[in-house]
């Protein structure tokens, strides 16, 4: 996080006070929204730890989410090279967009791996949801046994289609797994950060 000696570094006159800041998914990758940052709206999101920008429409500090309810929590803030744009790591609370989009752009392609972070939330919001509703519903109201037992199967398929070189086969299989597993986590009450962070401690 900005610390305060990275703060005073800033370079507020080249910006003429209005700093870019430009506001990415911990999650997926994606980027959300760019927004403009003063010395208040920097100081506001660091002590409330909600993305809050200087809205240039408003002429008044801003705090994404404030009549919408989609805050966004902050994770971590930096600066670029040079001192004159922000990077604002945040988690939303539904999309970010006014249109209600979950960004404010629409490009064709996404981070190939931001479906998968994507995929996790859309599980996550599925918990508690009557298992009449939903798939994933009705495999949470079966429980953790029932849950790891089919990532045992779709791991077991997957091994198999992968042995006969289906490749088809293995796509799908592993898709299956894949999906198995972010239900499984999310019923133990784990998410794919923490599986991300175990691998990144073990490649140190
Ligand atoms: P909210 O901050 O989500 O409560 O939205 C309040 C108002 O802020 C909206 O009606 C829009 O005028 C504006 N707004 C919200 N989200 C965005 C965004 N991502 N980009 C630009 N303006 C926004
Ligand atoms: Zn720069
Ligand atoms: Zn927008
Ligand atoms: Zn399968």
């Amino acid at each position: 996080m900005l610390d305060q000696q990275q703060f005073d570094a800033l370079a507020w006159e080249k910006v003429d006070g209005l700093m870019p800041a430009v506001v990415q998914d911990i999650d997926t990758g994606k980027v959300l929204m760019l927004g403009y940052m003063n010395k208040d709206a920097l100081q506001k999101t660091v002590d409330s730890q909600q993305v809050t920008f200087f809205s240039r429409s408003k002429q008044r500090l801003w705090t994404k989410g404030e009549s919408s309810g989609n805050f966004l929590d902050l994770i971590e803030i930096s600066a670029d090279c040079d001192n004159d744009t922000l990077l604002v790591l945040a988690r939303p609370n539904g999309p970010t967009c006014h249109l209600g989009t979950e960004t404010c752009w629409t490009p064709k392609q996404q981070p190939t791996l931001s479906f998968i972070g994507q995929l996790e939330k859309v599980i996550a919001s599925r918990k508690g949801a009557d298992p009449g509703s939903s798939y994933t519903a009705s495999l949470y109201a079966k429980g953790t046994k029932r849950i790891a037992q089919k990532v045992g199967e779709e791991g077991v398929e997957t091994a198999l289609a992968a042995t006969v070189h289906d490749k088809e086969e293995l796509i799908s299989e592993s898709a299956d797994l894949i999906y198995h597993l972010l239900v499984l986590l999310q019923q133990e009450e784990l998410c794919l950060a923490d599986v991300s962070a175990k691998l990144q401690e073990r490649h140190k």
